[in-house]
């Protein structure tokens, strides 16, 4: 099946010899792996198991100064670069094949300074340990709804979750970030300095440098949120969609409310009956006072009659967890998205019908709840497109066989087809898969020429290019 699978050539290190590489891991303070050092299996491993590709060196970075030697040294021995967070992203760019990745995952330093509610994060930390130190000060940013993703790539393509409608997406908080550039230079970028770098990072994704620290404003948030699901049966799903639509248009920015369809998991709250028959999950997360919560959160409750409804005070770390096991690593998957201005009857229709004819019990079809605070900021303001977007569709189709590669992936793109008359044409440049180049510039959408001005300014060579490429002008 073209364009689904990467490749798993062997590396092509023919222009690099060992004598290279012990230069490269004497001059580290990191660790440096090749194929015949153990662990390079574990270090080329990655979210998504639909991706197998052998980087020819991983440079496991410690610090700033492995990440410009590394950016050096690939570039002096012509390798292809590979940029490492989390290692999370759905089209496998954190890794190349026969190329040099800078794996930044050991770098997780946060260091939260409750007074200024700033937090100073290193690019190897997951969104869980984020979380685990700013709610230490009863603080927290909006990131996204997966505890095991990185806040670094998250960040640079936009970064959104259950706290967006109220404190917009994860840039609009990003003070300033430090940045490797490919020349090896350490610059800084904020509104005061190099303010077109710092522009581009907030939605530009990993295409204009190599960033090393984060600083992101925070807010208070919890410990406690009134939080939880809500489940219905699938036999009236059009309606329900509907009254859930008309309810979601008048709900305060303090409150989400995602919609999930899939096969009902084997949840303890749920009868045994539903395990394994599709439902409608209706999950919500209010971030303000946990009585204004329960008011707000009344009429979503009142729609339809509820299997479940385990709506109540949570810690706000926990809840940024729940859906951990539903999306732990080791899984195939293929994923496919829009954004949606609105939500029409038909586009409902669409998204019910595909619901109906789930190739698996791991696939869903995803609706998060966008609008809110993510529209205070103007759509120039950064280079995230994609603020006239109410919803963001995410079809997951989540499998193990890979016999089922085909079915699997038919169903995620037939309703990513049939939907694409609903959608505004702009993407989320996180949730894009590795077949999409030609979907690229509608994703970055009205930014995209003056990205690819700053692409050209900062790394006129393209070095940077295993990502949702932006062309140097
Ligand atoms: C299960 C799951 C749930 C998700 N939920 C959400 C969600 O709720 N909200 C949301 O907004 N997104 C969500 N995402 C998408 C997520 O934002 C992207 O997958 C993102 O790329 C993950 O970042 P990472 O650092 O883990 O990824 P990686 O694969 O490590 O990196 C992705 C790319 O980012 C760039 N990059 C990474 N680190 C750096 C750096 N320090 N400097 C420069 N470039 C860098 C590189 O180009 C790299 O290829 C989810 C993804 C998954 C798989």
């Amino acid at each position: 099946m073209s364009g689904t699978k990467s490749s798993s050539a062997q590396p092509t290190s023919s222009t690099l010899d060992a004598g290279a590489v012990s230069t490269l891991a004497s001059r580290l303070r990191g660790r440096v792996f090749t194929p015949d050092v153990a662990g390079y299996d574990d270090a080329r491993t990655i979210w998504n198991a639909m991706i197998d590709k052998h980087p020819a060196v991983i440079a496991r970075c410690a610090g700033a100064a492995d990440v410009r030697y590394a950016v050096g040294f690939a570039q002096e021995h012509g390798l292809q670069l590979a940029v490492r967070g989390g290692g999370h992203n759905i089209a496998g760019s954190a890794l190349c094949d026969g190329g040099l990745v800078i794996d930044l995952s050991a770098m997780k330093s946060v260091r939260v300074d409750p007074a200024r509610r700033v937090a100073t994060v290193e690019p190897g930390v997951t969104l869980g340990e984020f979380d685990h130190d700013a709610q230490a000060f009863g603080l927290a940013t909006p990131v996204g709804i997966n505890s095991t993703t990185g806040i670094a790539g998250l960040t640079l393509g936009g970064g959104f979750g259950w706290l967006s409608r109220t404190y917009g997406m994860t840039v609009d908080n990003l003070r300033s970030a430090d940045v490797v550039t490919v020349s090896g230079e350490l610059v800084s970028a904020s509104e005061r300095e190099n303010a077109d770098l710092f522009w581009a990072l907030r939605g530009g994704g990993g295409n204009f440098g190599i960033v090393t620290a984060f600083e992101l404003g925070m807010h208070k948030v919890g410990p406690e949120v009134m939080a939880g699901l809500i489940v219905h049966p699938f036999a009236d799903a059009e309606a329900l969609l509907r009254r859930y639509r008309d309810v979601a248009a008048a709900m305060p920015n303090e409150l989400s409310a995602w919609v999930v369809l899939r096969k009902a998991p084997p949840l303890p709250f749920l009868p045994a009956e539903v395990h394994g028959k599709e439902v409608v999950v209706i999950a919500v997360l209010y971030s303000g006072d946990m009585k204004d919560g329960e008011r707000a959160i009344a009429p979503l409750r009142a729609i339809g009659k509820p299997i479940a409804d385990v709506v109540s005070p949570h810690p706000y770390s926990g809840f940024q967890a729940a859906f951990d096991p539903l999306l732990a690593p080791g899984a195939r998957n293929y994923w496919k998205t829009h954004n949606l201005a609105r939500l029409g009857d038909e586009a409902l229709d669409l998204l019910v019908d595909a619901a109906r004819h789930l190739p698996g019990p791991q696939c869903e079809v995803f609706l998060a709840q966008m609008g809110g605070a993510v529209r205070d900021t103007p759509e120039e303001a950064t280079a995230y497109s994609g603020r006239d977007a109410d919803f963001i569709v995410n079809v997951h189709a989540r499998w193990t066989d890979a016999g089922q590669d085909g079915e699997c992936v038919g169903w995620a793109r037939a309703l990513f087809k049939d939907l694409a008359p609903h959608a505004t044409g702009g993407a989320y440049v996180n949730f894009m898969t590795q077949d999409e180049s030609e979907r690229v510039r509608m994703a970055y959408g009205p930014h995209y020429a003056r990205l690819a001005a700053l692409k050209k300014k900062y790394d006129p060579a393209n070095v940077l290019r295993v990502n949702q490429n932006i062309n140097p002008a």
